[in-house]
C-alpha cells in the first residue's frame, strides 16, 4: 500500500509551489492533477511517472469526484508514492478533504501539503493585501457558485456585505453581477472598490479595477476582491510602477 500526498501546486506560477510539494512531484510514481496546475511543474515528474489529468473545465467533461477517489485508491494499491495535485491550496475550494477522508476510510495513509491559494496570490500580484492595519481587519474567502442541487447561492452575500472588511470571491465569474447586487442590497455602497483578476499567472491574464455598481462581465477563472484594500493596493502599485 502506497501513500497519497494531497498537494497544493500554488496559483499558477511554477515557482510558487512549496519545496516539499516540488520534491513530491519530482519523486511521485503517479500524479493526478487539476486543470489549473502549471505545466512546468508536471514536466519535473520523474521519467516513467504516470501523469493523469483529472481536471474539468467549467461545465465541461472530466472524471467525477467519485471516479477521482476510486483512481486514487487503485493507484495507492499499486504504487508507493501518489500525488494528488490541486491548483492553489487543496483545502480551499478543492476537494482535498473529501479525497483524504475517502482514502483514510479505506486504510490508505494520506497527508496534506498546503499551497498558496489563488485568492491570496492573485491580489498580491497586484499589490492588494487581504487585510491592512487601519483599513481592513477581517477577510472572507467565499465561493460565488450556486449549489446546483438547491438553485441558491451557498453564501448569503447580503449578510456578508457588512460583516467583513474584505471579501475574496472564488468561482464568481458567471454570477458577478448578481453577487454585486446582493452585496449592495446588504449595505455596501455602489462605489465600493472591486478588483477582478482573471487567469492569474496563466495565458490571457488580466487585471482590472472597478466598483460594485459597475461590475459586469467577468471571465472564468477569476478572483474578485471587494473592499477598501483594492484602492490602497492600486495606489501603491501605481506609485511603484512609476
Ligand atoms: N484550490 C484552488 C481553488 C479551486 S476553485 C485555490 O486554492 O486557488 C477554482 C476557482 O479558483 C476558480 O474558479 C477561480 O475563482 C479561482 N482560481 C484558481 N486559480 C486561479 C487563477 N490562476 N487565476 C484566477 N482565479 C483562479
Amino acid at each position: 500500500m502506497g501513500k497519497v500526498y494531497i498537494v497544493g501546486a500554488g496559483p499558477g506560477d511554477p515557482e510558487l509551489v512549496t519545496v516539499k510539494g516540488l520534491r513530491l512531484i519530482q519523486n511521485a510514481d503517479v500524479i493526478l492533477h487539476d486543470r489549473l496546475v502549471p505545466k512546468e511543474l508536471l514536466k519535473t515528474a520523474k521519467p516513467g511517472a504516470l501523469v493523469v489529468d483529472v481536471g474539468k473545465s467549467p461545465g465541461g467533461v472530466g472524471p467525477s469526484q467519485e471516479e477521482i477517489n476510486k483512481m486514487l485508491l487503485s493507484y495507492a494499491a499499486r504504487y508507493e508514492l501518489v500525488v494528488r495535485l490541486h491548483g492553489g491550496d487543496p483545502l480551499v475550494f478543492g476537494r482535498g478533504f473529501e479525497e483524504c477522508r475517502y482514502l483514510v476510510e479505506r486504510g490508505v495513509p494520506c497527508e496534506f501539503v498546503p499551497g498558496i491559494t489563488s485568492g491570496l496570490a492573485a491580489p498580491a500580484k497586484y499589490f492588494i493585501p487581504p487585510v491592512l492595519r487601519g483599513v481592513a481587519s477581517s477577510v472572507a474567502l467565499v465561493t460565488g457558485r450556486e449549489d446546483p442541487s438547491k438553485g441558491v447561492r451557498q453564501v448569503d452575500f447580503k449578510k456578508l456585505a457588512t460583516a467583513v472588511d474584505t471579501i475574496i470571491i472564488y468561482m464568481g465569474a458567471s454570477a458577478a453581477k448578481e453577487i454585486a447586487e446582493e452585496l449592495m442590497a446588504g449595505g455596501l455602497p455602489p462605489d465600493t472598490p472591486v478588483a477582478v483578476i482573471e487567469s492569474a499567472y496563466f495565458e490571457g491574464e488580466s487585471f482590472k479595477t472597478t466598483t460594485l455598481g459597475a461590475l459586469s462581465s467577468v471571465r472564468n477563472p477569476a478572483i474578485i476582491v471587494v473592499g477598501k484594500v483594492v484602492e490602497r493596493g492600486s495606489r501603491l502599485r501605481g506609485a511603484s510602477c512609476r
